[in-house]
């Protein structure tokens, strides 16, 4: 009710002015089942496991049925695309059902495929069970590795087709549709404040950043521009967190434009995002950025800097006075790379802060580029090293990251003996002893992640009517820094069918 409204209730595309959200509601599906459903997320909003495979479920998280006294919506924002003003975007295949306050926290439920709505442009507003499985597992296992996250209440087929372009092939294809229900504690992202600033809309940039403020950051407690600036110092150490756990655990968002940063510093938006097997900086999951790589692995700390830099020029007219904002986006850099540092001295176990660390990462990050070597299972069992180990027994531990282990005999054995001489050095410096560093490293290197491939496998199995791997994973994901012996299987590298990065679109 604070924030001003497009009361036009069709889903008729179109510009929205003076509106942060218009009133839609959800298309209804020919025949909707429940594929998966969260019952932790359930449990968080209040519903039971019972409720969940209730017809009253199915029917409200798969667009079928609204709540009674409840208006859904669809959020209004702009944002810049791959560096470039996009104008107008707003949620063109998301809608917001409600909220729900329980526990004394406020969620609010965001069903995504269900329908156009005026934000939708030239596209259908839904979701193939493709894209919509790989958020509802993602989002989940990124919650579980303790990385800020929207989550997700539930996987429901609509029973319709959808048609998209393949990726594989070029070629049009029909697919299964669905709607995923996403929960979390707002979607305002840095697109909604751009929007306003944009169209000089002055007033309702200013209700939306109180209003923000008010809900969101209530630890805010100054007036005038004090009060804007300190937003936005929030907004910056927040997402700055957020892509230091993303470096953390190899997760490449994909799409990093404006529109699909959360004002919560959430992970949000999940398309061709994907997981770096080969620790390789420059690896870009999204298909359609290979050529420029904007959103490539090593990139993502200076593309939130760039996010941010449009979200300080959109709270602006707020401020007037640019130095705070400079002081901002200065310290968020400074920040950034001291976090780093801490986060990849974590990965290894080093709990002494030492300068010569900094060249000591350098160098790892050297050759595991050189030599094609898995990420995960680097870091998970460097945990095994021991300071009186020698450099060549080290090698031994983690070899089985290595992709191509003959290569690294001819060529690059003699840089990893180089960087594990050092690293067993630096290791002895430390009084930890090598049981409680293990400890340590283990709660900070994921053992599984959501691998590319086994996002794939669900989905294939999926087509085929077959949940198994969906259940099972989402189960694994819930524990990926333990050791699941009956798992074992998801701990293996990349299989080579799926060496070619699986394309990923929408
Ligand atoms: P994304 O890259 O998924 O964040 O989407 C960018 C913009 O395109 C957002 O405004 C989305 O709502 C919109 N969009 C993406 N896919 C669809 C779709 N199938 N139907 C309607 N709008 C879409
Ligand atoms: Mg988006
Ligand atoms: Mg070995």
């Amino acid at each position: 009710a604070e924030l001003s409204a497009d009361v036009n209730e069709t889903n008729i595309t179109r510009q929205v002015l003076n509106a942060s959200f218009s009133y839609v509601t959800p298309r209804i599906p020919s025949n909707p089942k429940l594929i998966h459903a969260t019952k932790e997320v359930a449990q968080m909003i209040g519903i039971t496991e019972d409720e969940i495979t209730s017809v009253a479920f199915l029917d409200l998280f798969s667009g079928k049925k609204t709540l009674p006294n409840s208006r859904s919506y669809a959020m209004n924002y702009a944002g810049h695309q791959f560096g470039n003003w996009a104008g107008q975007l707003g949620d063109g295949r998301a809608i917001v059902l409600g909220e729900v306050k329980y526990n004394n926290q406020n969620w609010m439920l965001q069903l995504k495929g269900a329908g156009s709505t005026p934000y939708s442009r030239r596209a259908d507003g839904l979701a193939v069970l493709r894209s919509s499985i790989r958020e509802h597992l993602c989002s989940e296992a990124m919650h579980y590795l303790g990385v800020p996250t929207t989550r997700s209440l539930s996987l429901i087929s609509t029973g319709d087709e959808v048609l998209r372009d393949m990726m594989y092939d070029g070629n049009a294809d029909y697919e299964k549709g669905a709607v995923v229900c996403r929960v979390a504690p707002t979607f305002i992202r840095f697109g909604n404040f751009e929007l306003f600033s944009a169209q000089n809309d002055l007033e309702n940039l200013k209700k939306l950043a109180d209003f923000t403020i008010k809900y969101y950051y209530p630890e805010i407690t100054t007036d005038g521009v004090e009060k804007y600036i300190q937003f936005f110092h929030k907004v910056a150490n927040k997402t700055r967190e957020m892509i230091i756990h993303w470096q953390r655990v190899g997760f490449v968002h994909g799409v990093m434009n404006t529109d699909n940063m959360s004002i919560l510093g959430l992970t949000i938006d999940y398309g061709p995002y994907g997981w770096l097997e080969d620790y390789n900086p420059d690896w870009t999951p999204n298909t359609t950025d290979r050529e420029h790589r904007r959103y490539r692995f090593g990139n993502q700390g200076d593309v939130a800097l760039w996010n941010l830099f449009q979200l300080a020029n959109a709270l602006y007219p707020l401020i007037e006075i640019a130095v705070p904002l400079e002081n901002v986006l200065n310290d968020f850099q400074t920040k950034y790379t001291k976090d780093y540092i801490q986060m990849m001295r974590d990965k290894l176990g080093l709990k002494i802060v030492s300068k010569e660390d900094i060249k000591l990462i350098e160098e790892l990050e050297n050759v595991l580029i050189l030599s094609e070597t898995d990420m995960t299972i680097f870091f998970r069992e460097l945990s095994r090293v021991k300071k009186a180990h020698t450099p060549g027994c080290g090698i031994a531990i983690i070899d089985d990251a290595f992709y191509k282990p003959e290569e690294i005999k001819k060529n690059i054995l003699e840089d990893w003996e180089k960087w594990f001489k050092k690293y067993i050095k630096r290791l002895k410096r430390e009084s930890t002893s090598d049981e409680d560093r293990k400890l340590k490293m283990d709660a900070v290197n994921p053992k599984y992640v959501l691998r590319n491939y086994m996002a794939q496998m669900a989905i294939d199995t999926a087509n085929k009517d077959d949940f198994s791997i969906i259940k099972e994973l989402h189960e694994l994901l819930k524990k990926p820094y333990q050791e699941q012996p009956n798992s074992e299987k998801w701990y293996a590298k990349r299989p080579d069918w799926a060496r070619e990065k699986i394309g990923c679109s929408m």
